[in-house]
């Protein structure tokens, strides 16, 4: 198959972190398959212990998402950035996602600076793994340490120890891994605030280039959901994790590292694009099991499970399971409400520039009001949330939307 047509390319691609009038064009790929399932987790995921032949689905997973993404690229690339993510993408082989990628490569087009991320579990890496990504293309990787205290891990209900977390860190920057993050969560109730700091500070200490630290959030049908119910484990602690917030942002910020957007932290020039992307409401294709893409405002999804996603790939069927076009006020409002949750906020200049002469007008009066509440300030030509702002992100988003 020949490249498509393009349309045009950033000149780089920008790792600030800042917002963006073009964010660029993005890739997601969704690999719906983790060794077991973690007790607070409800992705789109399927456990290879628990379900009988599991392993007998990858292959043909893979064959449906090449042929889902040589039929649908939809002309729309070059991609500037492309992301794989789960589910556990490294449970595949390193050549069977190179595979997919390739697919990508051919069918929507990479720029040659494009960032290309593959989220990793420490249990499923070794340094010859890493050297199979680097070869397939990847140049990003996003290891998921989650805490660095075993009994938090335990709780969690992750199987790796902090010493293979650490172990796949130190092995990823040994095989050249060019970017590496770490992924954080907080305020889970088996956490006391020293464990982490200890977990904050072995990361800062191992040194990767981005770190994300997201606040653990009980999620309904999950095994901590029953937890919490049936009163075996504390629910999680709004004020407790706004705590734990802010040792992140003195440590993290002490180390070196700059937030750019609401739980993610990088070192200079190394944000990640694909997440801006997203946060500047950028267009993406998404591909897979589940899988969400965006475009133009209108989003779609492929069905959810995989043997549906693999039957209709199979077949020469779309797999997409629906789809929804948001009215022109309620993107604005969206785009609004996801650019605040970057550091920088939005520029109003470009922000009117790509959405239209007077398109914050219309939410004029809900953000007069949330400056007055304290929640957004405008500085230098910028609209951005405050400090106080910045934790209560879906409460200004829900006054948005
Ligand atoms: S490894 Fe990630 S995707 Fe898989 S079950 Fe655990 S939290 Fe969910």
């Amino acid at each position: 198959m020949s490249p498509p047509t393009t349309i045009a390319v950033p000149a780089a691609v920008s790792r600030s972190g800042e917002w963006l009038e073009d964010p660029g064009f993005g890739v997601y790929i969704h690999i719906p398959f983790c060794l077991h399932r973690c007790h607070y987790c409800d992705f789109n995921t399927y456990a290879l212990k628990e379900s009988a032949g599991a392993e007998n689905v990858h292959r043909p997973y893979v064959d449906a998402l090449v042929a889902d993404i040589e039929a649908n690229a939809l002309d729309r690339g070059p991609a500037t950035s492309v992301f794989f993510g789960g589910g556990t993408p490294t449970l595949l082989p390193a050549e069977d996602l190179g595979r997919i990628l390739a697919a990508v490569r051919a069918s929507v087009g990479i720029v040659p600076d494009a960032e290309i991320t593959v989220e990793a579990n420490p249990e499923t890496v070794d340094e010859r793994y890493f050297a199979g990504l680097l070869e397939a293309g990847f140049n990003r990787v996003s290891i998921g340490i989650q805490s660095l205290v075993p009994r938090v891990l335990a709780g969690l209900g992750r199987t790796h120890s902090p010493e293979v977390a650490l172990g796949a860190m130190t092995v990823a920057k040994r095989a050249g891994v060019p970017d590496v993050n770490g992924d954080l969560i907080y305020g889970s109730p088996w956490e006391r605030s020293e464990d982490w700091r200890a977990s904050l500070e072995g990361l800062i200490e191992a040194s990767p280039d981005h770190i994300s630290a997201y606040a653990l959030t009980v999620e309904e049908g999950t095994p901590l959901a029953t937890l919490v119910a049936t009163g075996r484990v504390a629910d999680v602690d709004p004020d407790l994790q706004a705590d734990r917030y802010e040792i992140a942002g003195e440590l993290l910020g002490r180390a070196g590292y700059g937030r750019y957007e609401i739980s993610n932290w990088a070192r200079r020039g190394r944000a990640s694009a694909h997440n801006v992307l997203y946060w500047s409401a950028g267009n993406y294709l998404g591909f897979g099991a589940g899988a969400h893409g965006h475009l133009d405002g209108t989003r779609y999804w492929s069905k959810r499970l995989p043997r549906d996603y693999i039957a209709a790939a199979a077949a020469g069927r779309s797999p997409e399971a629906g789809r929804e076009t948001l009215a022109p006020p309620v993107r604005v409002a969206e785009a609004l409400m996801l650019g605040i949750r970057l550091a920088s906020g939005i520029n109003l200049a470009s922000f009117e520039r790509r959405w239209g002469d007077g398109t914050l007008d219309v939410h004029a009066p809900e953000i007069t009001a949330l400056v007055t509440d304290g929640l957004i300030e405008e500085a230098g030509g910028w609209l951005r949330a405050t400090p106080r702002g910045t934790f209560l992100a879906s409460e200004i988003g829900s006054r948005l939307l």
